[in-house]
């Protein structure tokens, strides 16, 4: 192509200045006829130029024409365009099904640049969160401002989703990272998996409030009869005892029922009262020692940690963290301490007794779950001890962390994260 332009560019040119020039020479005025003929040749280039600079700008106008370099460069630039339309009719035949997809999607989608700037949403997203197209190209922090959102946005762990009320329905926000610190949030409507939840919830705590009070009589009464065992027949003794055995196991079922659906129906915001938490394990010790049976319980603390959160709750994970680690431990030893953390405070609890597979530890937090029912049903238990355990400290922004061997014993710990912490008196070393 190139060697076309420029081969009927020089023809052009000869043509042009040949003909000039021999009429020049013809009329006796060669020298005339050649400047004639260039002139000529320039005069024509200038206006293919200005046709062209004229098409360049606006399409309207006529495009050059000829056989020379700019009616090619203007032909070869209408064929690329001509190109790229269709390249570009395609994609964005591509991208308009893209959007219509997202626009269906009942969850929301939004999409933030590593700033936090909204760059895209679909309907969903602004529905359920109140935002307009024109809230596009705004920074989701000024339009958004509920604190977990914020502090959610800010800390960008997103491994676990976060649960956002926004009255008067609720929802699940998942974040996905990609291409350099862009965030992708899916928005998903949980209103009605919450209320059925919040059902089950009602249902086993109006069930075990309901059954409380004719079980504390039917106890009452085998209390009782066990006092009144000389008057009876004797092969009632025996079962007597299983009765009276069994109605406090089912008691103790019912209070951690009880206590585990209030876990569950508190919301996570609270704050709490301050309390000091080493007191509190020291008392907890004190009152489990009527269980240990023979097992020594030592408790070691380095400091007086006095923390911001629930007492009750708190009370309740260490004591079943202790008490479990009495009833399966080896019986000779469990040690509890409590030790700065590069993350706050930890407390511990070890027992030196058969440990568990490490198949059983993901869901050992899980109600009813028991590594091994048959031995667990002679210890007794509700099975609901880790379940409650792992409520309360959620509500404490805090974990259980659970390391275990066969053979070698047990460590269940968690750790008080700083927030929580509201002094920390250090006990002299001497
Ligand atoms: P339970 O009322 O049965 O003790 P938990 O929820 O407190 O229920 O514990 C669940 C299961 O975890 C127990 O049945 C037991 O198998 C296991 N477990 C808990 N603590 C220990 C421990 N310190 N050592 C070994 N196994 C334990």
């Amino acid at each position: 192509m190139y060697r076309n332009s420029w081969q009927s560019e020089f023809i052009q040119f000869c043509t042009v200045v040949g003909l000039f020039t021999a009429f020049g020479i013809n009329s006796g005025h060669g020298f005339l006829g050649l400047c004639g003929g260039l002139l000529v040749v320039i005069l024509n280039s200038y206006r293919q130029l200005f046709q062209f600079y004229r098409w360049l700008v606006d399409r309207d106008n006529e495009q050059p024409w000829g056989y020379g370099y700019i009616s090619n460069a203007a032909a070869f630039i209408q064929r690329r365009e001509a190109k790229y339309k269709n390249v570009i009719a395609k994609q964005g035949k591509t991208i308009n099904q893209l959007n219509q997809g997202l626009e269906s999607l009942n969850d929301g989608l939004l999409v933030l640049n590593a700033a936090g700037y909204i760059i895209n949403m679909n309907s969903s997203a602004q529905l359920y969160l109140n935002l307009r197209r024109q809230d596009i190209g705004q920074q989701i922090r000024h339009l958004l401002r509920a604190p977990s959102f914020v502090k959610y946005l800010n800390n960008a762990h997103f491994s676990e989703p976060l649960e956002l009320d926004i009255e008067p329905r609720s929802y699940q926000l998942q974040v996905t990272e990609f291409g350099g610190n862009q965030r992708l949030i899916l928005i998903r409507d949980i209103t009605e998996r919450r209320r059925v939840e919040t059902m089950r919830q009602n249902f086993i705590a109006d069930v075990s409030h309901e059954l409380r009070t004719p079980l504390t009589v039917i106890n009452g009464y085998l209390e009782l009869l066990q006092g009144q065992l000389d008057s009876l027949p004797s092969p009632l003794a025996p079962a007597l005892d299983n009765m009276h055995l069994q109605g406090q196991r089912m008691t103790l079922l019912i209070n951690d029922l009880i206590e585990l659906s209030k876990l569950e129906s508190v919301g996570r915001e609270r704050r709490g009262e301050i309390f000091n938490f080493t007191d509190l394990c020291q008392r907890t010790v004190n009152q489990l020692i009527s269980l240990r049976d023979g097992c020594h319980l030592s408790l070691s603390c380095d400091a007086d940690v006095v923390i911001e959160g629930f007492e009750t709750e708190i009370a309740s994970a260490i004591s079943n963290l202790i008490a479990n680690s009495i009833k399966y431990g080896d019986g000779t030893e469990v040690v509890i301490s409590l030790r700065r953390h590069r993350n706050g405070y930890e407390f511990a609890v070890k027992d030196f007794g058969d440990g568990i597979k490490a198949e059983h530890l993901d869901r050992l937090t899980e109600r009813f779950y028991r590594v091994d029912s048959s031995r667990e049903s002679k210890v007794g238990g509700s099975g609901l001890g880790l379940a409650i355990v792992k409520h309360a400290l959620e509500n404490h922004d805090t974990q259980l962390h659970i390391e275990s061997q066969l053979g070698r014993g047990s460590r269940f710990s968690f750790v008080l994260p700083e927030a929580r912490i509201h002094e920390v008196v250090c006990y002299d070393s001497e």
